[in-house]
């Protein structure tokens, strides 16, 4: 599988939603950024992505959200084909 999770990690920093500084408590490290919990959220309808997420450029949705907006599908069974896309990193 290759799918992404964010990782739980703790100390000062900025959330990348908010732009607020997460001061204490629990933020996320993800697409190497850190945001609040409740911050990271689906960009499309906002629920707040505890588990499994898909990005791109940057921005994260839920699966469902990205699938009916980028993904493919199947003109057979109208089935998304899947394909869990990560975000590929490209110069750095
Ligand atoms: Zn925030
Ligand atoms: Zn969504």
């Amino acid at each position: 599988m290759t799918s992404s999770k964010p990782i739980k990690i703790r100390g000062p920093s900025h959330c990348a939603g908010c732009k607020e500084e997460i001061k204490h408590g629990q933020s996320l490290l993800a697409l190497d950024k850190q945001w609040h919990v409740s911050c990271f959220k689906c960009q499309t309808c906002s629920v707040i992505l505890t588990g499994e997420y898909i990005s791109k450029d940057g921005i994260p949705y839920c699966e469902s959200d990205y699938h009916s907006q980028f993904g493919i599908k199947c003109e057979t069974c109208d089935r998304y084909i899947s394909g869990r896309v990560l975000e590929v990193s490209g110069s750095k």
